[in-house]
């Protein structure tokens, strides 16, 4: 069992010279059978095999990842959070996720470092400026709050835009959520990994599933790399590579896997103390504790399981980012790099049942799941634990895809799809 962290274990771990820490979470080997597994130690994974220990008292699970907690996209994403959303069904669900944030680094006994520093959407042209109100006015009639900026409103909230008459990119308003802002990404894996295995779940890294075990027409385990592993009720949780499951599984999802990249600068003093998203050109950023600029880009429109991202991209952000904030011209950039994005064409996830009994999955979120994980764990939970979709959840079936009841949130969700 490891400490609990707190200032009086930090007191007694200085006093003991800092020897007695213990590793975060176990890293346990398989074992032959468990009541529930989940594929993919991502954020996902991770927090629906908390919820299912502690809101379900499901403990004997397992959490197979091929690679490393967090490895993919949970680690590699621009740390933003948020729930400005369009429509009712999406505006519960990321609110109910942007709640849970607010209170987990309490729940979890892990600094996720949460930083409600508020984000912004520029408006560059009257129509963005339309859209703009129609989409904070949704947000309001879902009870989420949200504000019409003026250009001199959003010249007051962020430091160093180009807010000239003759920009490229003219600056018109805007609107802004409060309550956004950012989350250090691995902490948010590495909190849920400590809770879950405290609680007894088993993270199991370096085990890649290669095919799921069926036995009378329902899922029964799966084969692994590290050879095979039963259990009654099985959820998939792999973001880019849920389409590669599913076809190991038997049926096909909507989903297209794209890089998204992203990129940082040197570090520097403080210069940006919001989120500031224009959806026009694609280009977002925000900056980290350390001071580095934190850089979003595009979708590389192509479908890749390559984790790097084409040069055009790359270049057409810094390009836009340039024109936004002349002043960054001098900074070096230190890092860039990409995870595969699992979109699917009305830009919502699908959280639930799949055509195999036994087995659900939770993905879809594309370039927008990071500020998702704890609904996305909640959800998945329950749909483990009880065989049945959770009331959050029931709008985002995969079933819609043959109902067409689609909830298309494209422009919602931040980055062009
Ligand atoms: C550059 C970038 C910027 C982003 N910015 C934001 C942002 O600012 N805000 C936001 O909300 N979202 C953002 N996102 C999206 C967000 O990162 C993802 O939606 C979210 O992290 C998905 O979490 P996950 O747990 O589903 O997937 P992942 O973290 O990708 O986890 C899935 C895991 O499944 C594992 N896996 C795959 N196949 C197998 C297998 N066969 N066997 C075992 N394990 C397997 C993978 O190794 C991986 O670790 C961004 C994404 C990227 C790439």
């Amino acid at each position: 069992m490891s400490w609990n962290y707190s200032a009086l274990s930090l007191l007694r771990g200085a006093l003991s010279g800092h020897r007695h820490w213990s590793p975060a979470w176990r890293d346990a080997s398989p074992k032959p059978r468990y009541d529930v597994l989940i594929v993919g130690g991502g954020g996902h994974g991770l927090a629906s095999a908390y919820y299912l220990a502690k809101n379900h008292r499901i403990t004997n699970v397992a959490v197979i990842e091929r690679g490393w907690i967090g490895g993919g996209n949970t680690g590699r994403n621009t740390t933003i959070v948020r729930s400005n959303y369009l429509y009712p069904e999406s505006a519960r669900l990321y609110d109910f996720s942007l709640r849970l944030y607010e209170g987990l680094a309490q729940e979890l006994n892990f600094n996720i470092m949460l930083s409600q520093r508020g984000l912004v959407l520029l408006a560059h042209s009257r129509h963005d400026l339309d859209a703009m109100s129609r989409w904070a006015n949704a947000m309001r009639m879902n009870g989420i709050e949200a504000e019409l900026l003026s250009r001199d409103e959003v010249a007051a909230r962020v430091a160093g835009l180009d807010l000239s008459p003759h920009a490229r990119l003219p600056v018109l308003g805007g609107f802004a959520q409060r309550r956004g802002g950012t989350a250090r990404h691995d902490a948010v894996a590495w909190g849920y990994a400590r809770a879950a295995s405290r609680l007894g779940v088993d993270i199991i890294q370096n085990c890649e599933v290669t095919g799921f075990l069926e036995e009378g027409g329902r899922v029964a385990g799966v084969s692994t790399s590290r050879g095979s592993i039963r259990a009654e009720r099985v959820g998939i949780a792999a973001a880019g590579h849920s389409s590669v499951l599913a076809k190991l599984a038997g049926f096909r999802l909507p989903v297209t896997s794209y890089a998204l990249q992203a990129l940082v600068s040197e570090p520097v003093k403080p210069v940006l103390d919001t989120v500031v998203l224009s959806p026009g050109t694609g280009a977002y950023l925000s900056q980290s504790d350390k001071g580095e600029l934190v850089i979003g880009a595009a979708l590389d429109l192509f479908p890749s399981y390559a984790q790097r991202g084409s040069f055009a991209v790359e270049q057409a952000i810094i390009a836009a980012t340039l024109e936004l904030f002349p002043a960054y011209s001098r900074l070096a950039l230190l890092r860039q790099w990409a995870g595969i994005v699992d979109v699917v064409h009305d830009s919502s996830p699908i959280i639930g049942a799949t055509p195999i009994p036994g087995l659900f999955i939770n993905c879809g979120w594309g370039t927008g799941g990071f500020k998702a994980i704890p609904v996305g764990g909640w959800t998945l939970a329950h749909a483990l634990a009880t065989g049945r979709s959770h009331p959050l959840a029931e709008p985002f079936q995969l079933e819609r895809f043959i109902s067409g009841r689609l909830i298309d949130e494209a422009a919602a969700s931040g980055i062009a799809h």
